[in-house]
């Protein structure tokens, strides 16, 4: 049985910043992943490290995802220094574009409450769609956008990479093609897990395994109420530079691609992609940049979120399995640095208590208002 100080389930943007945050403060880690088979929203997503509009009704969110967004050139420079991988940050600011006055202010409305709630939110501003034009010359008719100068976006792909290598270029056990189906709490303390014939001890259980959480939570005392929320993406073909800002439903590649998405469908553990989301992308896409119109979509996708109930993060150490410890999110890719720098340490020191915001006692709490 291999043993280790601390053991992560769970091998995708989250887990493995977990993984990587505890051997960083001194404990040693093994990480466990199912692999190809598995449901996998690190290798799907849209790669923004998203800032605004993030902790509308939960202000320690929104200074998370601040927090977090802050670090990002700080985890982007450990990766190339320490593994030679550039993962493509880059942070001028993003945009919401909205085409419709009645959209402009929906998200005027959002921004402004958030702004008005109690602990803030993260700076913003409506931009009139003359001032968008002047960031990005080749936008269509649109009534205007708001703006957040603190999001960006870079490649998913090479942050997941990067994260697994420097994880284990710090030591962490990297293990895959494993099914975790047991988690058991071992009398004297820590715990037992099984995955087919294999066993694993530790004394600190990270669950990290997207929606593969909620069956291995309550084996340790956990209610983790999550369920997949499907998102579409359309890659083009390369194009001459159109797009300088990352926005929610468009992006442009360093290498030139546009991807276009940002679609969210209830459709089960159905991964699968849909002709009629594909025109819906497409279109609201052409309008935001009519030099779409001519642009070749090379490749489609569907990939599941990560939800909780409230679309917030969940942070929650077992009260009857201490030691236990539950780590899901759905902007994973945006909380990277926040969960390598510091959801992992406090885990390390078993205490999350400055993270009680995201405890999951907040949907029995909800259930009991019922
Ligand atoms: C369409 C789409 C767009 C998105 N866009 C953005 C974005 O722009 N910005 C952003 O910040 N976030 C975005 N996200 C969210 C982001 O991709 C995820 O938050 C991030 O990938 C982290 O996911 P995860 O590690 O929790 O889960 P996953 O990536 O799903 O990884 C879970 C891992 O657990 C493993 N696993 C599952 N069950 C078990 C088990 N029993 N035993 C062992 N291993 C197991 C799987 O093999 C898998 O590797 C997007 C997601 C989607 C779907």
């Amino acid at each position: 049985m291999r043993r280790s100080d601390a053991l992560v389930v769970g091998g995708g943007l989250v887990g493995v910043a977990i993984a990587w945050g505890l051997a960083r403060a001194g404990l040693s880690v093994t990480l466990l992943d199912e692999g190809d088979r598995a449901f996998r929203a690190a290798r799907g997503n849209f790669g923004l490290i998203w800032v605004q509009g993030k902790g509308a009704g939960l202000p320690a969110y929104a200074a998370l995802t601040r927090r977090s967004a802050d670090r990002a050139p700080e985890l982007a420079a450990m990766l190339r220094d320490g593994v030679g991988i550039d993962v493509g940050l880059r942070q001028p600011g993003g945009l919401h574009l909205c085409l419709t006055e009645a959209e402009l202010e929906r998200q005027t409305t959002t921004l402004r409450r958030m702004h008005n709630q109690p602990g803030g939110g993260n700076d913003w501003e409506v931009m009139a769609a003359d001032a968008v034009r002047r960031l990005i010359p080749g936008v269509g008719d649109i009534a205007g956008a708001t703006w957040g100068p603190h999001d960006g976006h870079l490649d998913p792909l090479r942050l997941l990479h990067g994260l697994h290598r420097q994880a284990a270029a710090d030591g962490v056990v990297i293990v895959t093609g494993v099914t975790v189906e047991t988690v058991a709490p071992v009398p004297g303390g820590g715990f037992e897990l099984t995955a087919g014939e294999r066993r694993f001890g530790t004394d600190r259980l990270v669950l990290a395994c997207g929606l593969g959480i909620p069956p291995l939570a309550a084996q340790v005392g956990l209610a983790i109420p999550l369920s997949p929320q499907r998102g579409q993406i359309l890659v083009t073909a390369r194009m001459p530079p159109v797009l300088d800002h990352p926005t929610t439903y468009l992006r442009q590649t360093p290498d030139g691609t546009l991807l276009l998405g940002d679609s969210k469908e209830q459709a089960g553990f159905d991964d699968g992609t849909t002709a009629a989301i594909g025109q819906d992308i497409a279109r609201r896409a052409v309008a935001a940049l009519p030099a779409l119109r001519t642009a070749r979509v090379v490749r489609t996708w569907g990939a599941l979120r990560v939800m909780a109930p409230d679309g917030f993060p969940v942070y929650a150490q077992s009260a009857t399995a201490p030691g236990a410890f539950v780590v899901a999110c759905h902007s994973g890719v945006t909380l990277s640095a926040a969960h390598a720098f510091e959801v992992a340490p406090a885990i390390a020191a078993g205490d999350l208590s400055a993270y009680a915001d995201f405890s999951p006692d907040r949907f029995s709490e909800c259930a009991t208002d019922v």
